[in-house]
């Protein structure tokens, strides 16, 4: 018999604490049945020949849907969890349960829209209704200026139309009234579930990065209060070393273990107890850059993922399928320490610095001039933070086909180098090989000579360390740093 219950579908919002679509069934109803379905088609196989999904972002995700488990059954409910295509295994569940709505978040994107489709033509057929909150922006789409179709195509132009008068909504509350839904629980998949190895935790990562809205607060707590790091971010957020010298909080945003509006509250909190400053103001202006990949994604639809971006009748910079080119990028072995450093920091880790990001991107687009949906689909299977606005976003506004078109966005890798990494300390943390050399030598290693190179240093370009894939220009006009 159908009664009132509601599934709440969890998404990339696996969190209880200000999670709009979980807030308004129990608004409506007790009877709230908690859902998370691990879409088998995300651990496919990608036509590069490496998983959608791959074993460090799987393991974060896994520990994330435990722990969003772990807390509704502190509230008194439970979460199902199931596997397979949510468009199918939800009608499923409904029909089961008797459910008479799904409630869930919101997705901006073509892969997900079309399941959002055809789930709720499904959930129609079988008379039930589907309601669908945006729960991920720092500002709710319905509070900024202008329509999405007239979203501006220059990110300060957003942002400062949206500063003129910032309109951040409240947190919901985690629901006080929740009943245990009563079904039979089933384990949780594990990566073996997935066909994945268990990844090896690496000494290196900048943090141990435990995936879940319990570890996501308290790096909140951690990050903005116990080590009060918020009041010098924008000093050292360039930086490539270490837990502290950004706040670290994307994994979880991405999975929706935190919200953007939490760490808003933090912040305010913060400049009202501690300190306002420049800082605190540009943690803010970094989530209005994840705010505007989101509208952006929602203005141009699935054009986002093309290779020629979201620009018609513009030239596209030239860019090839070179597989050899691009398997020596992703095994770090361009020759060039600052990229392959970065490349090994994101095979062992599931992380990799902002700074290291624009690089290795740069690189591989304007240096390799290796189609930069590559570098895209790489990322997607690997980042722990990967959230899919601001990684096709980012890489499209590199490759010079999103965003702030106009901008030449061309990385001098070995004066970047320098700049962030001068002593060599990062370099060496990953290429342990070059350990002997001169900080001021070790980002260019092919210019000593090799003799020089073997007797003193023990490289030998070719055996210990590869020989540059290609010649970097010498000087380079760069509107970036
Ligand atoms: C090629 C490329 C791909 C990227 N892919 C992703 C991705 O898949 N997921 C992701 O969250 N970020 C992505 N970024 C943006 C950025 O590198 C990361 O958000 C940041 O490094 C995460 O570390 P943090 O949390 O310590 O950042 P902080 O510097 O502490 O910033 C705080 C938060 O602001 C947001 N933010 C910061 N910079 C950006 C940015 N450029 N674009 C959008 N949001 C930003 C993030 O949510 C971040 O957690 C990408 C950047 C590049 C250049």
């Amino acid at each position: 018999m159908r009664d009132n219950k509601i599934i709440v579908w969890f998404r990339n919002d696996l969190r209880i604490e200000d999670n709009e679509a979980l807030f308004r069934a129990a608004e409506k109803t007790a009877r709230v049945v908690p859902v998370y379905c691990f879409d088998t088609r995300q651990f496919a196989n990608t036509a590069l020949d490496f998983p959608k999904t791959d074993a460090h972002r799987t393991r974060f995700l896994i520990e994330s849907v435990r722990n969003l488990q772990e807390m509704l059954r502190a509230h008194n409910s439970d979460l199902i969890v199931r596997l397979g295509k949510p468009e199918k295994v939800i009608p499923n569940l409904v029909q089961i349960i008797g459910a008479k709505a799904v409630y869930a978040s919101k997705a901006y994107t073509y892969e997900e829209l079309q399941v959002e489709k055809e789930l709720s033509t499904n959930l129609w057929r079988i008379g039930a209704e589907t309601q669908f909150f945006d729960t991920a922006t720092l500002l709710h789409p319905d509070d900024i200026p202008f329509p999405i179709h007239k979203l501006p195509d220059v990110f300060s132009k957003f942002r400062k139309q949206v500063e003129k008068k910032m309109t951040v909504r409240p947190l919901f509350p985690i629901p006080k009234n929740l009943k245990p839904p009563k079904i039979q629980p089933v384990d949780l998949p594990t990566l073996d579930s997935f066909s994945l190895d268990t990844p090896h935790a690496d000494p290196r990562s900048v943090l141990p990065f435990i995936g879940g809205e319990t570890q996501a607060k308290k790096r909140l707590q951690d990050y903005i209060w116990n080590q009060d790091l918020l009041k010098n971010y924008k000093e050292t957020r360039n930086a490539l070393v270490g837990a502290d010298y950004s706040s670290k909080f994307s994994p979880w945003l991405a999975n929706g273990c935190l919200s953007p509006r939490m760490i808003w509250q933090q912040v305010k909190k913060y400049e009202q107890e501690r300190t306002e400053n420049e800082s605190t103001y540009w943690l803010i202006f970094e989530l209005l850059w994840r705010d505007y990949f989101k509208y952006y994604a929602q203005k141009y639809g699935n054009k986002i993922f093309f290779l020629e971006g979201v620009r018609e009748n513009t030239e596209i910079p030239e860019m090839y399928d070179d597989l050899r080119k691009f398997k020596k990028w992703i095994n770090s072995e361009t020759g060039i320490p600052f990229i392959d450093a970065n490349m090994k920091e994101i095979k062992y880790t599931g992380f990799m610095s902002n700074r290291g990001r624009q690089n290795v991107a740069s690189y591989l687009v304007k240096d390799l001039k290796i189609n930069w949906t590559w570098g895209a689909m790489y990322f997607e299977s690997l980042l722990l933070d990967y959230d899919v606005e601001s990684n096709w976003g980012n890489w499209a506004y590199i490759a010079g086909v999103g965003n702030d078109p106009r901008e030449n966005r061309y990385f001098n890798i070995i004066k970047q180098a320098h700049t962030y990494d001068p002593e060599g300390l990062y370099v060496k943390q990953w290429l342990p090989e070059l350990e002997k050399i001169p900080p001021a030598s070790v980002h260019e290693p092919y210019n000593l000579n090799e003799q020089e190179l073997q007797e003193k240093y023990g490289i030998q370009l070719g055996r210990q360390y590869p020989r540059p894939l290609v010649q970097l220009p010498k000087s380079v006009k760069s509107k970036n740093k």
